[in-house]
Parts: structure tokens; sequence; C-alpha cells
């Protein structure tokens, strides 16, 4: 083996930091380059109710706190900086956030996906003041509340089903007349009797000042424009795995940009390399599932040096 690290974590996320817990326990001294807006998308997330372990609720941007706080109680050190290269075609692995190179023996992927924005300045500015891109996180906060929702993809259409279940009202808005989701969810939103397809409208501003209070709408047929009373808007038009970096290197879906791992394990098609969280997870998408990958990426590794350990101690009695 070599001198470089044990282990680099790429990501600041849910993922990334439990990875980082994980092997800072296992005394593996993990760098965690963690990216400069380190937190991935709880820091975007106001109440978060479905964590365990946090009975009564917890503010997303805290919680990111405290699973950082953890890791670096065990040692775990972090740069605050984006990586910008990495090399994994021989050993040591190379990754660089500009012309610091950094050397390591594995290094775990878990730099996030992020969901797709209208890229509206108010849609920014009310992030987590009923501007929400995650129904599971995020519907119950709307009981009996009435809802817009963007997009027209199987996302879209799951989430309105899903805020259906405690909003008096769902309006799912989306951008032509005919859906890019399957039939059957399409059928399943034009059967139930809250949701109601406001169809060849886009949201091109979201009104409220402190919280939303409405969304204008935009006739993508006419032009013409509406103002439509709403207590939240959700954005459901997709999510973007943050994979540019590694793309010519790991193994991924060719039509998303998800990264492959192989089986129940986080191994990439490059032995030492593992992948955890959102990243290679378009299915569940949550802090705990990307917790659960993070810790699992970690063991692997583990797993990874010690085989790699034994294999050149062997190596050198023969
Ligand atoms: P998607 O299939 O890419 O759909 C995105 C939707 O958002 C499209 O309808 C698109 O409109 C719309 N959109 C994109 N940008 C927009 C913008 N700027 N303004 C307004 N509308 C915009 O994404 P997804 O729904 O997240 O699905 C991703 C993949 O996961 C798909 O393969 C999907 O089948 C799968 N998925 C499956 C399930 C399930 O099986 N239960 C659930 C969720 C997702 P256009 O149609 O006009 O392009």
């Amino acid at each position: 083996m070599s001198n470089a690290r044990n282990v680099i974590i790429i990501g600041g996320g849910p993922a990334g930091y439990t990875a980082a817990l994980y092997t800072a326990r296992a005394n593996l001294e993990p760098l965690v380059i963690e990216g400069f807006n380190w937190g991935g998308q709880l820091m975007i997330t106001s109440d978060v109710e479905n964590y365990p372990g946090y009975a009564d609720g917890v503010m997303g941007p805290a919680m990111m706190q405290d699973f950082r706080r953890q890791a670096e109680r065990f040692g775990a050190e972090f740069l605050t900086d984006d990586v910008t290269k990495v090399d994994f075609s021989e050993r040591p692995f190379r990754v660089w956030v500009g012309d610091d190179e950094h050397t390591a023996d594995t290094v775990v992927v878990a730099t996030g996906a992020t969901a797709r924005q209208l890229g509206l300045e108010s849609e920014l500015r009310l992030q987590g003041r009923g501007v929400s891109y995650c129904a599971t996180c995020d519907a119950s906060f709307f009981r009996d509340k009435v809802v817009v929702v963007a997009g027209g993809g199987d996302s879209a259409l799951e989430e309105a089903l899903f805020i259906s279940r405690f909003a008096s009202k769902v309006y799912l808005v989306h951008r032509r007349e005919e859906f890019r989701a399957s039939p059957i969810m399409v059928d399943r939103a034009k059967a139930n009797e809250k949701i109601e397809l406001v169809l060849s409208k886009v949201v091109d501003e979201v009104l409220g000042d402190l919280k939303v209070t409405g969304v204008r709408l935009r006739d993508t047929v006419t032009g013409e424009t509406s103002e439509f009373d709403t207590d939240g808007f959700f954005v459901a038009i997709g999510h973007d795995p943050s994979t540019a970096l590694f793309l010519d290197q790991l193994d991924h879906e060719a039509d998303s940009g998800y990264l492959v791992t192989k089986g129940k394990s986080t191994e990439t098609n490059v032995p030492g390399v593992f992948a955890a969280g959102d990243v290679q997870d378009h299915t569940y998408r949550q802090a705990v599932t990307a917790a659960g990958s993070g810790c699992a990426a970690a063991l692997d590794a583990e797993r990874y040096l010690t085989e790699q350990r034994h294999a050149a101690v062997a190596a050198r009695v023969v």
C-alpha cells in the first residue's frame, strides 16, 4: 500500500458524513472534501420530521451540522472546497482541488444529486417557506391546504398523489398537454378527486413575501398569465446527480448519469472506489437511506483496505 490517505470522501451530505463517521471510528483518518456548499439538499430544507432519532424534528441545516460534528469528534478532517478533477486509473487514486493534489487508497464518492429548479428568484427566496422539492419530507405540513405541484413526469404525479393524502386540493401544473409520466400514474391522478390537472401552463413566479401565498401561471400556448392562490409549491421536475467529474471513469446510467454500484454493495467498476447516497440512488432519495448507504461505503472501504493489506503481507512472505 502507498503512503496516501486511507480514504478520501467526496461530498458533505448525509452519505458523506456518515461514511466519515464510520471510517473515522475505524481509525482510517478520513479526509472529507465536503464541497464549498457542504450539507447537500438538507440545507434547503426547513423542518425534518422523518429522520429517526430526532423525536421533535430538526431543521435541515442543524441536522447537517450535527452529522458533521459527530464525524469531527472521531477525527475526520474536512476540506471545505470543491473537487475539480479525479484520476482513478491508477493507485493511489488522485483527487484535485484546484492545483492541490490529494491521494488515497480508497475513495467514497458521495456527491449527491440536486433537485432541478425552475430558476426563479422568487423560488429561491421562498425555499423552505412553502417552496419544497420533496413531498415525502414536507407534504404533511400542508394538511388541509391548497398546493401546486409543477412537473409532468412520474415524480410529479407521485408527489401529487402523496400530497393529496394531506392537502385539501392539489393542482398539478404541467407545461404540455401530454405527460412524460407513465399512463397508470396519470390515470391515478385523474381518478383522484383532490387532484386537478392544469395543462399547458408553467409557473413563472412564486408569490409571497415571507411565505408562499400563490403562483403566477403563464399559458405556454397563448402567453396569458394568471395568478393562483396556494399555500405550498412543490417543484417536481426531476433530479440531476452530481456526477460530471466521474463520468469518464465510473460506470453510470447512460441517460441519467447516476453512478452504478454492484448488487447490494457500494462498489463501482473501479475496485477501491465506492459510491454512496443519492449519487447512485434515484429511487429512495431520503437522508436516512443516504446515511445508510454512507455507512455501507465505509464498511466496504474498510474491508477493501484490510484485504489489500493482507494480500501485501502475503506477497512479502512468499
Ligand atoms: P422526468 O421524467 O425527467 O420528468 C421531468 C418533468 O418535469 C417532465 O414532465 C418535464 O416536462 C418537466 N420539466 C422539466 N423541466 C421543466 C421546467 N423548467 N419547467 C416546467 N416543467 C419542467 O423526471 P422524474 O419525474 O423525476 O423521473 C425521473 C425518472 O425516475 C423517470 O425515469 C421516472 O420514470 C422515474 N421515476 C419513477 C417513479 C415510479 O415508478 N414510481 C417515480 C418517480 C420517478 P416535459 O415532459 O415537457 O419535458
